[in-house]
């Protein structure tokens, strides 16, 4: 017997049991255990931070991380899945910097590096229960116990070991880099972040100054006026910093005369910049002014600031003090003539593109601002936040007379995201990878793996490498990874160390404190001697990207290559899978892919799945702002983690945006979960009645229909096989439920009267052994899928029956195939079978007839003969279907169009049903409602589906001469020993009913 299964059920509750199940025998364990001599599938997992609540969207890369190692074990691979937890980075600084009322980077060193970090430390792990909690719940199989953690000194050493092996290949550089920074911060912004704090009507100054020229003058101005090139700024306090002007080479350019000056700037702007009393003097092209000479507006040397200038690359030389100093004009292409002059005020520090062209024109480069966004030096308005100088600047400017006009403008502005501060661009000495020294290694070795869905292998992800940039490591922080660097405080010499014991063996090594921390500040109190100078060599202030740390987890986590030293040959790198969200293209698919390149010029994955972002229902992001994010536990709680998983894993292929509405889950499951569960029902149910007990190697005579869905369930194997051997549980998914559904609405519903009858006859026992073996064989299929289902349907049905069989579906091996089972001729008649059924049911219900009405022809037009072929082997299954007495095929869609016929066509198919009825047709009618009536009544009576019974009834003439000629088919339907005309007895259950316009009174009494 198995345990009696109710046709409703609470999903929730179900997973609780199940859950228990698997922790009481230590299944996931046992299902790695048992695998071991098998070959290795190595799953690496994104670690995520644990230092906020697990959101929606990291339960979707859970499931979709989950899927593939579960198929892969129940394939007989080896494959363990360990845990990560990313613990390093400014999320977790802000949040205790937040807790603990800090405002700046001078607040955290107040407070002392060693007390700050203690505290990050301890925030790191703040969610860890919930994120564990929820992880189990959804059954993401994955060793938590044995987690990697990024902050661990072992893990710190992997990733020093790695920047050594870098250094040593000359990969590692100082740089300038110009960055979105937040001067309360105290750090850059990545290009996503800065896109998230953009605020329009921004007030800004907008200002025109004039640049005093001193040579290449322009010949048609005026010897005794001054002349001046005018260009346009939104941000004064970057004046200081100019050391060029730029002109497009192309466009016209004038020269206006007024009462007391001269001024150049773009034609094609001077209507717009509107300058009253001057005149155009001459005009002449951009090409024409480059070269040109002009004074700067405040010489650096006067100010106490350094001036360096660019030779050809990111390297900076300092340049002598210069009275007479001079700037020039220079082309370039970026020149708009769309606002401002035309003509573009430079400053290396302050922008990207400036930077760059400092490159190019070999410029100079003045930097007055520092890390706090205040000014240096000693200008009339240092010691001033930048915003605050503007106004000064302008003054001192207006003193020069070098200011035309002051205006101000509202625009659209970067703040950061997290302090609304507004944001510099802003050039820091930053630390590089020379990633585009191996820029054809990362294109080679992308061309081996995998991407799912293919169009980012050479779209969002190659196109990124094909525009690959150093890239840029250090951070300016704390909590982070320390940049394993040391310089010399007398002679600059900069020394990498790439191990714990290489820094303790330095000469003269000292400041090491117990127990070992590999974190700021301990590591920077450790200093050596110098190898060139004996000086004292000192560690770096930079920590390293903590994208950096994720990257090199494959390493990392075993702590190589000072253990686990067989690591790259045994098995363990590459990863045969990864799987996260698509915007971790630019992140850690790229810094995993980056480091192993760099290092190993190796691939780090095999197959990565990139999933869609997670959207609200209506398509918008969500955030705590809109109050718009889908709490995971409340849809857990209410549907189960099943019916979650099912919705990501089938509601759109990978890689495609989820709209994510609770409602979808609960469609998904009623449509999914709760067909298969009341198939699964059914079968118990019936099976017990009977006293079915499955047979290992059960020998019966299949039906056609037996052989029907075993032909189908072979290839649903053959189908999910290679769906999730693809990385396509969405296919395979989708295929399971097809074919569930075919197996409701055809096999179990076309066989329900084999499991009624009383008779245990050879075609009720085939019955039941094939819809068992549907049933066990669906249990393993959606084992990787939805595995609390899976498991209950095979507790049930194989674990209470066979004491031999492994006690969880996730110990069962993968179904294979019996491909000599797979009928494709038989299938394609069943499923002709179905359309001609479907169509038919359709036009009766066009014509508005019921079900039950029988009538007495079919005629339908199919696309071949071929097909009328395969009707006519299928014709009794479509009589039976359609309830009709009679089917014909016919050439002409035109023969189908007839008085008394009602047509319904999809697809090149046409149905058409004669709509005639004789009174002995309406006679069987009647008769099929009175079975129906007596049906519902039993259930209402609270009989057993076995019991027999008697049937009373009373009405007029013509109900008694229908349950007359139809006494045979009521009796058997029912289970009806007698049908006794007359007022029934007493306790008898009763109900009138109207049928066809005829009163009838029904009476049921079960039988002893
Ligand atoms: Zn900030
Ligand atoms: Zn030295």
């Amino acid at each position: 017997m198995f345990h009696p299964v109710n046709s409703k059920t609470s999903f929730p509750q179900l997973e609780e049991k199940i859950f228990g199940l698997w922790k009481n025998k230590n299944v996931f364990e046992r299902s790695v255990e048992a695998r071991r001599d098998g070959r290795r599938f190595v799953l690496y997992e994104g670690p995520p931070t644990a230092n906020g609540s697990p959101g929606i969207h990291h339960v979707l890369a859970r499931v979709f991380k989950d899927v593939i190692p579960r198929y892969k074990t129940m394939k007989g691979y080896y494959a363990p899945r360990i845990a990560g937890w990313d613990t390093h980075g400014l999320p977790v600084e802000l949040e205790v910097e937040k807790a603990l009322g800090l405002a700046s980077k001078r607040d955290i060193e107040d407070f002392g590096i060693d007390k700050f970090n203690a505290r990050c430390r301890e925030s790191v792990f703040s969610y860890l229960k919930e994120w564990e909690a929820i992880t189990e719940r959804i059954a993401f199989w994955v060793d938590m116990e044995n987690a990697y953690v990024t902050m661990d000194n072992d893990y710190i050493e992997t990733v020093w070991w790695a920047i050594k092996e870098m250094w040593k290949k000359g990969l590692i550089y100082q740089g300038y880099k110009v960055t979105p920074h937040c001067p309360r911060c105290g750090t850059s912004l990545s290009s996503h972040e800065v896109a998230l704090g953009y605020q329009d009507d921004t007030e800004d100054p907008s200002v025109y100054i004039k640049f005093k020229i001193v040579k290449g003058l322009p010949s048609g101005l005026s010897k005794d006026k001054p002349a001046y090139f005018l260009a346009w700024t939104t941000t004064p306090w970057t004046l200081p910093g100019n050391t060029a002007l730029a002109v497009a080479p192309d466009a016209e350019y004038s020269l206006l005369e007024g009462e007391e000056d001269c001024l150049v700037l773009a034609s094609a702007l001077v209507g717009v910049v509107g300058l009253e009393g001057y005149k155009v003097k001459e005009k002449l092209t951009g090409s024409q002014l480059v070269g040109a000479e002009y004074e700067p507006l405040f010489n650096p040397h006067e100010f106490g600031v350094e001036r360096r200038r660019f030779q050809g690359s990111s390297e900076l030389q300092l340049q002598g003090a210069d009275e007479k100093l001079t700037y020039r004009v220079i082309a370039t292409d970026f020149v708009s003539m769309e606002e401002g002059t035309g003509i573009v005020h430079m400053a290396p520090a302050y922008g990207e593109v400036d930077y760059d062209a400092g490159i190019e024109h070999n410029l100079d480069f003045v930097h007055t601002v520092d890390l706090q966004g205040n000014v240096t030096g000693s200008y009339p308005f240092s010691g001033r936040f930048v915003k605050e100088a503007d106004p000064l600047v302008l003054e001192e400017l207006e003193k020069k007379n070098l200011l035309l006009r002051q205006e101000t403008i509202r625009h659209t502005y970067p703040f950061c995201w997290r302090c609304e501060t507004p944001l510099l661009y802003y050039a820091k000495q930053t630390w590089y990878i020379r990633t585009t020294a191996i820029k054809d290694d990362l294109i080679v070795r992308n061309d081996e793996i995998n991407w799912y869905p293919e169009h980012i292998k050479y779209g969002r992800f190659g196109d990124w490498l094909q525009n690959n940039v150093d890239w840029a490591f250090s951070r300016e922080r704390y909590w982070g990874t320390p940049l394993p660097v040391w310089q010399c405080e007398s002679c600059g010499n900069y020394e990498c160390v790439g191990s714990v014991r290489e820094l303790e063996e330095k000469p003269g090594f000292s400041g090491f404190k117990e127990p070992l921390d590999l974190h700021r500040p301990f590591v920077d109190e450790m200093t050596f001697d110098c190898s060139k100078c004996k000086g004292k060599m000192r560690r770096v202030s930079e920590v390293i990207d903590c994208w950096f740390d994720s990257g090199a987890m494959p390493i990392a986590q075993h702590h190589y290559p000072f253990d686990n030293k067989t690591l790259l040959e045994d098995g363990r790198f590459p990863a045969d899978y990864i799987c996260e969200a698509v915007d971790q293209t630019r992140g850690w698919f790229y810094s995993l892919h980056a480091i192993s390149t760099l290092l190993f010029n190796k691939r780090c994955f095999n197959n990565v799945i990139c999933l869609g972002h997670v959207l609200d229902a209506k398509g918008e992001k969500m955030s705590k702002a809109r109050g718009n994010v889908v709490e995971p536990w409340a849809v857990v709680n209410n549907y189960g983690a099943d019916a979650l998983r099912w919705y990501f894993l089938t509601s759109t292929t990978a890689g495609n945006v989820y709209r994510f509405d609770e409602s979808m889950v609960a469609e998904l499951s009623r449509r999914f979960l709760s067909t298969l569960w009341n198939v699964y029902s059914f079968f118990v149910t019936y099976a017990n009645i009977d006293r079915f007990t499955p047979a290992k190697e059960a020998k019966v005579e299949p039906s056609e229909l037996d052989r029907w869905i075993t032909s189908e369930l072979n290839q649903l194997i053959v189908d999910v096989d290679k769906g999730l051997g693809g990385y396509n549980p969405t296919e395979a998914g989708r295929r399971i439920e097809g074919f569930v559904d075919d197996l409701s609405n055809w096999y179990v519903r076309r066989s329900r009267r084999r499991f009624w009858k009383s008779e245990s006859d050879a075609d009720k026992l085939a019955a039941y052994t094939t819809l068992y073996e549907c049933l066990v064989t669906l249990s393993k299929l959606l084992a990787p899928l939805t595995p609390f289902l899976a498991e209950e349907m095979y507790q049930n049905l194989v674990c209470s029956v066979f004491a031999d069989a492994p006690d969880s579906v996730h110990l069962a091996d993968f179904p294979a195939a019996d491909e000599a089972k797979i009928d494709k001729r038989l299938g394609d008649d069943i499923r002709l079978a179905m359309r001609v059924s479907s169509l038919g049911r359709a036009a009766r219900s066009q014509a508005g007839i019921k079900v039950r009405q029988p009538l007495a022809k079919v005629v339908v037009r199919l696309q071949s003969g071929k097909e009328e072929e395969a009707l006519k082997r299928v014709a009794a299954q479509v009589l039976e279907e359609l309830n009709v007495k009679g089917v014909e095929s016919v050439d002409r869609e035109a023969e189908l169009d007839k008085p008394g016929y009602g047509v319904v066509s999809e697809g090149g198919y046409s149905v058409a049903i004669c709509t005639e009825i004789s009174p002995e047709l309406e006679a069987e009618g009647v008769a099929r409602e009175i079975v129906r009536r007596l049906q519902t009544m039993r259930r209402s009576a609270g009989f057993d589906i076995a019991d027999h019974i008697n049937t009373y009834y009373q009405g007029e003439a013509y109900i008694g001469q229908v349950m007359a000629d139809f006494a045979d088919y009521i009796k058997q339907e029912t289970l009806s020993s007698e049908l006794v005309e007359g007022v029934p007895e007493e306790g008898v259950f009763t109900e009138r009913h109207k049928l066809s316009g005829y009163d009838i009174a029904l009476g049921v009494k079960r039988l002893a």
